[in-house]
């Protein structure tokens, strides 16, 4: 047997494997010292009433004969794939329920997606990036494209005609520069993809933290999107289901690549290789789209946003550089007085215990910046800025 040798070429070490070691090592040389985790983006907020109540109400169905279920139809019950065309809808982008795929979440399928591509499609990341899409396009032996945005342009680069590339990853609101692209700058990515033939992965894992009107939601809200991108979304920190696991895939029925129908073609590969999603976790799931269920939810990520404005204010108030914050759940900031990301973790680590993730983990452009997560609890994120003002404040 010879096994797939491109596992080889993956870096090293995982960037989140790094940096619990460094905190393995810290904490036996310094035994019960309180940690303030600002780094991995889970959430710390559990599930919200209705969706309890919809999970234990599955849990009872299973119990009854007439209200049992067995297998779940492979592309997602058809309740639920209703709900979130439905959910669409309120954005005014219309999906037939056909057109959206339940999934276990959106790194699985960010994976599992690349089966719809030849091996011989280059893919452009557009850096600093989620690490996953990177490493899941080695694993396959693909060639990538390492696009790297800056401050210059906001983090939100254009493509340009010079990219050879036939997969396109884009996530909006990023993970982890919290950027969000505009609708024109968006329309360009379309533009490009449309006329190059090549294909969006939109990643909007985190589309339920923007708050600014303006801003689109989903690609499908861009004109000739239908034509040219997959999107892929999770409950994950939308709804605190990192634990839970449920997400979903829009694929457009008008979507073709030389003769062939992507969302066809997804289909006979959810039929090949799942089973379906417990129905249990897809009535929890429909849950998050009610009336009900869409105000609980927006009460913890509220939450989540106060965190934001206590660390934005204790940056604004020592004078560092960040964005995101306001339309997504990370904060990605400047290295103080020139440091490294990794020289920067280390300094917070052993000086304030404060935990962020340093931002070169997210390609090689995030050197000298460092990103900070939302999701702590209040308490311990305005321990962590006032740690943060007394250390850097006296630079
Ligand atoms: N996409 C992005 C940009 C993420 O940041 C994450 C998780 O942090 C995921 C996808 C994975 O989400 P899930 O929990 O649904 O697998």
């Amino acid at each position: 047997m010879k096994p797939n040798m491109h596992y080889g070429e993956l870096k090293d070490s995982y960037l989140f494997y790094n940096i619990s070691k460094k905190i393995n090592e810290y904490l036996s040389e310094n035994p019960g010292k309180k940690l303030y985790r600002m780094g991995i983006g889970d959430v710390s907020l559990p599930l919200c009433e209705s969706v309890i109540k919809a999970l234990h109400e599955g849990v009872d169905d299973q119990a009854v004969k007439e209200k049992f279920h067995g297998y779940m139809p492979e592309c997602g019950a058809p309740f639920l794939r209703e709900t979130i065309a439905k959910y669409y809808g309120r954005r005014g982008v219309e999906l037939a329920s056909d057109e959206v795929f339940v999934s276990s979440g959106a790194s699985d399928e960010l994976g599992d997606i690349l089966d719809l591509f030849d091996k011989s499609n280059t893919a452009l990341v557009i850096e600093p990036a989620y690490p996953a899409y990177v490493d899941a396009n080695v694993m396959a032996g693909r060639k990538i494209i390492h696009l790297a945005s800056g401050e210059y342009n906001g983090f939100l680069p254009d493509p340009d005609e010079s990219m050879d590339a036939d997969i396109l990853y884009i996530c909006s609101p990023n993970n982890p520069t919290g950027a969000v692209f505009g609708k024109e700058k968006l329309k360009k990515w379309v533009d490009f993809a449309n006329e190059r033939g090549a294909v969006i992965l939109f990643d909007a894992a985190y589309e339920a933290f923007i708050e600014d009107e303006s801003l689109p939601h989903s690609i499908f809200e861009i004109e000739g999107a239908r034509m040219c991108a997959i999107e892929i979304c999770s409950l994950s920190k939308t709804a605190g289901f990192t634990g839970t696991r449920l997400g979903y895939t829009v694929i457009p029925k008008t979507l073709e690549r030389e003769g062939m129908n992507l969302n066809a073609m997804w289909v006979r590969n959810r039929t090949t290789k799942t089973n379906g999603i417990s129905y249990i976790l897809q009535k929890g799931g429909a849950a998050v789209f009610t009336e009900e269920g869409q105000e609980q939810i927006h009460r913890n990520i509220a939450i989540y946003k106060k965190n934001a404005k206590v660390l934005m204010a204790a940056l604004d108030q020592l004078g560092i550089w960040y964005c995101g914050g306001k339309n997504a759940p990370y904060i990605w900031l400047k290295c103080p007085s020139g440091m490294g990301s990794w020289e920067f973790f280390d300094y917070l680590l052993q000086e304030v215990q404060v935990i962020g993730t340093p931002g070169e983990g997210f390609g090689k452009c995030g050197e000298g910046y460092f990103r900070f997560s939302t999701f702590g609890s209040p308490e311990d994120t305005e321990r962590a800025a006032e740690l943060l003002v007394q250390l850097l404040g006296s630079k």
